[in-house]
């Protein structure tokens, strides 16, 4: 739920490194969780991870990743995502675009406070199957507020 309306997620995906950066600090991964609503706007959770003790609700992720690139895999069972977010349930929220093409702007994106660790382990699996990094360069606020 966000602003009083319920939202469906709809993909989730990893940036490595982030692209998002938390009082000027960049982490190893990010993850983004991408949901829409009826009338097809999208809103982005994001979640920062730093390593750390092995996160276990990783697992199932990483056991499905696929083995080349651009491969969209189905995880073929449900995962309780819920787990992956971190106790403090803060976040900044601003205004923004989809940091792929088409670049669509006006989304939603709230971005937990509280980052979530991974084991280095966990992140070199990540990295290697992303192989090379992908996050987009960190954009100009442009005036955008950012909300606490
Ligand atoms: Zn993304």
């Amino acid at each position: 739920m966000l602003d009083g309306e319920r939202l469906r997620l709809m993909q989730y995906h990893f940036h490595t490194p982030s692209e998002n950066r938390i009082q000027g600090r960049a982490f190893p991964l990010e993850a983004h969780f991408v949901h829409q609503n009826g009338a097809s706007e999208l809103a982005v959770a994001a979640m920062m991870f730093e390593p750390g003790a092995e996160n276990p609700t990783l697992q199932p992720i990483l056991a499905a990743l696929p083995h080349e690139e651009n491969h969209p895999v189905t995880l073929g069972r449900q995962i309780d995502l819920i787990p992956l977010f971190p106790q403090d349930r803060h976040y900044y929220r601003f205004s923004g675009s989809l940091t792929t093409p088409p670049c669509t702007q006006g989304l939603r994106w709230l971005v937990m406070k509280q980052p979530v660790q991974l084991s280095p382990t966990q992140l070199a699996r990540f990295r290697r199957a992303l192989a090379s990094a992908n996050n987009r360069p960190l954009q100009p606020l442009h005036g955008r507020l950012i909300v606490e």
